[in-house]
């Protein structure tokens, strides 16, 4: 199955499917999802699609609604043993990304509160 933003409307909440488990026990909670247009985090409940699991890869089809600039973002992976998460490449490859799911999450916080910062007229 193949998510469009249309099924945004239409599909539950991520977060509803998980927490998910590959064959060798990693537990996985889920992701950062950061818009497409203007790279803000979103938040879990604003996250919709599917979750599924087959031969311990779990999948994930999902369409994410931007708090900020309102614009959709489509998500697709699959998360592999120890965490491993691939997405498609441009040659629709699956390829994979930076296991360190948390960090990038942290590091995209970082970034936006020191972008915030900057926004900030100093006194
Ligand atoms: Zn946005």
């Amino acid at each position: 199955m193949l998510l469009t933003e249309d099924c945004y409307f239409s599909s539950p909440v991520l977060s509803s499917f998980l927490p998910k488990e590959t064959l060798d026990g990693t537990i996985w909670s889920g992701f950062s999802c950061f818009c497409g247009k203007c790279n803000q985090q979103m938040e879990d409940k604003n996250i919709r699609g599917v979750a599924t699991d087959a031969f311990g890869v779990i999948l994930v089809e999902a369409v994410g609604l931007c708090g900020s600039c309102l614009s959709l973002s489509k998500f697709r992976l699959r998360v592999k043993d120890g965490g491993v998460t691939e997405k498609i490449n441009r040659d629709g490859e699956w390829v994979r990304q930076s296991p360190k799911i948390k960090e990038e999450g942290l590091l995209g916080k970082l970034k936006r509160v020191l972008r915030n910062s900057r926004r900030t007229p100093r006194p």
